[in-house]
C-alpha cells in the first residue's frame, strides 16, 4: 500500500479530490499482516472526475464499470480498483441498482462482512464503523446488518460468508447466520457459473476446505451448486498430502471421484462453471485418468507417463492416486518418489523429426507419423536414452523393414 504506484493513484485522486481511501480485502489483509495483492480504493469522486484526475497525472484510466461507479486505474505495471462511494436502491438477488453517494457509513453498510468493511485513509487513520477489526481478531465471521437480509439481497454472500469463513474463521459458525444460509440455499440456482466457480474455487483452495464444505452440505447449498460432490475423505487425505500447496481444481476432481463421478460428469461441472477449455481437460483427465499410477521402484513406467502427460497432469494424477491407496495403507508405498521425479523432470524430445524419415525416401503422408509413433515407442521403451545417432539407425530399420514387407 505503501507502493511507488500505489502513492502515484493515491496522489492522483487527493490532488483536488474530495479524499480516496483503502477498502476492503486490503485493509482486512494489512491488519492481519498478510501480503496484500489487490488494492481496491473507494472515493467520493464520481467515476468521470477518477478518470480526470487519474489522466491529469499522466496514469492510464480504464472505464471497467462506469454505471457502477469503478474505473480500473494502471501505474506502473500494477492495476487498481477504484470504486465511487455506493448505496443499494433496489436489489435482485443476483444484481442490484446502485447510486453513488459521499456518505462513507453508506458505502460501509453494503458490504457484505465486518472484516469487509473497513477502510483506511492513505496517512493510516482506520475506519471500522461495525468492529471489523475486533471480529477479525476473534475469528468471528459476521454479516454487516441481518444475515437473511443481506443474503436476500445478494444470494452470493451466503457463499462468500463461508468463503471467508474458510479463511478467516476461527469460532463456530454463528446460528443466525447458518439459519439463513438454510433459507435461502435453494436460491443459489440463480446466480451465474462464473460467481459461483470463483467462490467455490476459493472455498476448495482453503486450508481446511472439509469443515467448510461440512457446513455448505449441512445447509444445503452443497447440494445447490455442486451436486457431483457427496462424500469428503479423498479431499481431506490429498489436502494433508498437498501440505503448502493446495489446488483448488485438483480437490475438486477428488470430490467428483469419491462421488463416484465420471469424465462426463466433470465436463458437466466445467460447462456449469464455465471452466476455460483447458481447465476443463484437466478437470475430466484427473477425474478420468487416461492411465493408471502405481508405484513403483525403478521409475522407467513413471517417466514414460511423465512424458505422455506432462508434468502438470502426471503430478495431479499421482497425488490423487496417493490419497486414494491412502484409505488402506499408511506408509508411502513409493508416491513420493514419484512427486521426486516430477521436480527432477526435464522435458525431452523425440531426437528426429517427420523431415528426418521423409529424407529416406518415404513419402509425406499418413506413413510417416506411423513410423514416428512406432520410434517413439522404441524411444520410450529404453527411457529416452538413444542418441540422434542411435534413433536414425533405428528409423532406418524401421523403413527397411516396412518396404520388405
Ligand atoms: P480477496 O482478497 O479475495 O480479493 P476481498 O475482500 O478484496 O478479498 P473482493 O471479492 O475482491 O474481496 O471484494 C472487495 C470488497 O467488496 C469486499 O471486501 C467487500 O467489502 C465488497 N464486496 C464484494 N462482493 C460483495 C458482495 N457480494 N456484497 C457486499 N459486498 C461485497
Ligand atoms: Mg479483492
Amino acid at each position: 500500500m505503501t507502493a511507488p504506484e500505489t502513492r502515484a493513484v493515491i496522489e492522483a485522486l487527493s490532488a483536488e479530490g474530495a479524499g480516496p481511501r483503502f477498502v476492503g480485502g486490503c485493509v482486512r489483509d494489512a491488519l492481519l499482516g498478510r501480503r496484500v495483492i489487490d488494492i481496491d480504493i473507494a472515493t467520493p469522486d464520481r467515476p468521470e472526475r477518477v478518470i480526470e484526475l487519474l489522466e491529469r497525472a499522466g496514469l492510464k484510466a480504464i472505464p471497467t464499470g462506469i454505471k457502477y461507479g469503478t474505473v480500473t486505474a494502471i501505474s506502473g505495471e500494477r492495476h487498481f480498483e477504484i470504486t465511487t462511494l455506493r448505496r443499494d436502491v433496489k436489489t435482485y438477488g443476483r444484481h442490484a441498482d446502485v447510486a453513488f453517494t459521499d456518505d462513507w457509513e453508506e458505502d460501509a453498510s453494503r458490504r457484505d462482512l465486518t472484516i469487509n468493511a473497513l477502510s483506511c485513509t492513505p496517512d493510516g487513520a482506520l475506519y471500522d464503523p461495525f468492529d471489523g477489526r475486533r471480529d477479525l481478531e476473534a475469528g468471528r465471521i459476521r454479516f454487516v446488518g441481518e444475515a437473511e437480509k443481506r443474503i436476500e439481497e445478494d444470494h452470493l454472500r451466503l457463499l462468500r460468508y463461508f468463503r471467508f469463513y474458510a479463511y478467516f474463521g476461527k469460532e463456530p459458525p454463528d446460528p443466525e447466520a447458518l439459519e439463513a444460509c438454510r433459507k435461502w440455499a435453494r436460491a443459489l440456482d440463480a446466480l451465474s457459473g462464473e460467481r459461483v466457480r470463483d467462490e467455490m474455487l476459493k472455498i476448495l483452495d482453503a486450508p481446511g476446505p472439509v469443515a467448510v464444505l461440512e457446513h455448505l452440505k449441512a445447509v444445503g447449498a452443497l447440494r445447490q451448486v455442486l451436486p457431483e460432490a457427496d462424500g469428503f475423505d479423498l479431499l481431506e487425505r490429498l489436502a494433508a498430502l498437498e501440505g503448502e500447496a493446495p489446488d483448488g481444481l485438483r480437490r475438486l476432481a477428488a470430490l467428483i471421484r469419491e462421488a463416484g463421478g465420471s469424465g462426463n460428469d466433470a465436463r458437466t461441472v466445467a460447462a456449469r462453471w464455465r471452466l476455460s477449455n483447458a481447465n476443463a481437460d484437466r478437470l475430466a483427465q484427473m477425474v478420468e485418468p487416461p492411465l493408471g499410477i502405481e508405484p513403483e521402484r525403478d521409475g522407467g513406467a513413471g517417466r514414460r507417463a511423465l512424458y505422455r502427460l506432462g508434468p502438470e497432469l502426471y503430478r495431479d494424477l499421482v497425488y490423487l492416486a496417493w490419497a486414494e491407496a491412502m484409505t488402506h495403507m499408511d506408509t508411502d508405498p513409493g508416491f513420493g518418489a514419484l512427486l521426486e521425479a516430477v521436480r527432477r523432470w526435464r522435458p525431452v524430445k523425440l531426437p528426429v523429426r517427420g523431415a528426418d524419415v521423409r529424407a529416406l525416401g518415404v513419402p509425406a503422408g499418413p506413413e510417416v507419423g506411423e513410423l514416428l509413433s512406432r520410434l517413439e515407442a522404441w524411444w520410450l521403451e529404453g527411457d529416452f536414452k538413444a542418441s540422434r545417432k542411435e534413433a536414425l539407425a533405428k528409423l532406418r530399420a524401421l523403413v527397411a523393414q516396412v518396404r520388405g514387407s
